[in-house]
């Protein structure tokens, strides 16, 4: 059987087959499948999770009643060291989902030589509408339902949307309290204070920052004369905004859940994150105008930054899509056949598995950190960050000029290849 026809068959599993994120991360390994010389059946095995974990989260409401969640924890593959990858709380949440965004986890870890393999969590539930007290019992009662296959040296989770710090202190308390004494290790992403990283909190956001003015000056735009729209204003998206600003860029246009601003001469975004801070909405902000979102990504700028959901660029407004440079902040943001319309315009695409693994990247630092018990400054994780994204986005450059790929295409390449030879040197077991 070909490469490309054991992914299909793969992704037609009754499992995950509803799922349209999931098609569509098989639909990128089938892709890379044709141009890759890989054996079919180690593209076959990589296109299955390793093992998927659903799971009850029953908890006490704050009125008393008793509301059941559903947990998920996917873990793509195990090959090249503990997996890794971020916990969900959103209402999209499903087991396909999860399982796609476990797939990417493996090739962004393959495309920055981490010693992870991929994984992915999530609860479907809207945090917005549960109590701080809600949140902890559902984080808790959720890390009791997987401790089975999670672990230091098995499977370590991060924030992801919708959760943050705090979540993953509570997954590090009880966590420990199972076990009988403080791992710090088990999570990354958690507060300082717990043996959290300086600058994980920024990690995603400076590393697409360090991508896009790659991007720029390869372009040659002076970043002056360049200017950005952001959809997602949450962690990733508002320290985009806040690095572009800093570099001089202006950013013109930001959207959230909640509603989209628009200001030509650029939006003050200090002060619109002072604004977000005091709990008040991206709308309410006085220094730009309300548009509709549907307007929001079709804005002309020189860079998109979607830093929000999957699937927002899609076959419906990608011909409308007007920048010079796609930086991918969300996992996902951008359909196949999208992807095919803004290639064939010459918009330079910097794909999500590269673009967003300063996250990954940052926490890898943070684990082996905690490992050590022997922690580095800011300025030593900003140095070493920068230092692995410009790496793997100029060895993805390269494979993509050299092999005349797409980037996303070159991208997943390398991580695809990495995991793969990984596969193959180890063998099938028994
Ligand atoms: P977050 O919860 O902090 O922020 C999400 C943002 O998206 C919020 O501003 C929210 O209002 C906005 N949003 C939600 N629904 C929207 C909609 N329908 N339209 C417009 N905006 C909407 O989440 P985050 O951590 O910033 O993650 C954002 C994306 O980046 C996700 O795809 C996530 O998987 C990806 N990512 C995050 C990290 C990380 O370190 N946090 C790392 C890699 C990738």
């Amino acid at each position: 059987m070909s490469s490309s026809s054991s992914v299909q068959q793969a992704s037609q599993s009754p499992v995950f087959a509803n799922s349209p994120v999931y098609r569509m991360a098989c639909e990128q390994l089938r892709s890379v499948a044709e141009v890759m010389n890989t054996d079919p059946g180690i593209i076959e095995r990589l296109s299955i999770p390793k093992r998927s974990l659903i799971v009850s989260v029953p908890i006490r409401m704050d009125d008393g009643s008793v509301h059941c969640f559903v947990g998920y924890r996917v873990q793509h593959s195990l090959t090249s060291g503990a997996s890794k990858g971020g916990l969900r709380y959103a209402p999209s949440v499903d087991l396909g989902e999860v399982a796609a965004l476990a797939m990417w986890m493996s090739w962004k870890c393959g495309i920055m030589n981490l010693p992870f393999s991929g994984a992915k969590g999530g609860i479907a539930c809207d945090p917005a509408k549960l109590s701080r007290g809600e949140l902890e019992r559902l984080t808790r009662r959720y890390t009791e339902e997987v401790l089975n296959i999670i672990g230091p040296r098995v499977d370590v989770m991060a924030p992801d949307m919708g959760t943050d710090e705090q979540t993953m202190a509570w997954i590090m308390d009880t966590y420990s309290m199972k076990i009988g004494y403080a791992c710090p290790e088990i999570v990354t992403g958690k507060p300082i204070e717990l043996g959290g990283c300086v600058g994980r909190r920024e990690a995603t956001g400076r590393g697409v920052v360090y991508c896009i003015t790659e991007a720029l000056q390869e372009l040659k735009i002076p970043a002056h004369e360049a200017t950005a729209v952001v959809q997602g204003f949450g962690n990733v998206g508002s320290v985009v905004c806040q690095e572009l600003h800093a570099r001089g860029i202006k950013v013109i246009a930001v959207g959230d859940r909640y509603g989209s601003i628009y200001n030509k001469n650029g939006i003050d975004i200090p002060e619109l994150v002072l604004h977000v801070n005091e709990g008040k909405r991206v709308t309410e902000f006085q220094g730009a105008e309300i548009i509709p979102d549907r307007e929001l990504l079709t804005t002309p700028c020189t860079i998109l930054a979607p830093c929000a959901l999957e699937q927002q660029i899609t076959i419906e407004n990608a011909s409308r899509i007007q920048c010079r440079i796609l930086a991918e902040g969300a996992n996902g943001p951008t359909t196949p056949e999208a992807d095919k319309i803004l290639n064939e315009a010459g918009v330079f695409i910097i794909p999500d598995v590269l673009c967003n693994a300063g996250g990954v990247t940052v926490s890898y630092f943070e684990w082996v950190q905690d490992l050590q018990q022997y922690f580095w400054n800011e300025d030593q994780v900003n140095a070493k960050l920068k230092d692995l994204m410009l790496q793997s986005f100029h060895r993805v450059r390269k494979l993509a000029k050299e092999r005349k790929l797409s980037m996303r295409m070159a991208a997943l390449s390398l991580g695809v290849s990495k995991v793969a030879l990984e596969k193959a040197k180890r063998g099938l077991f028994p």
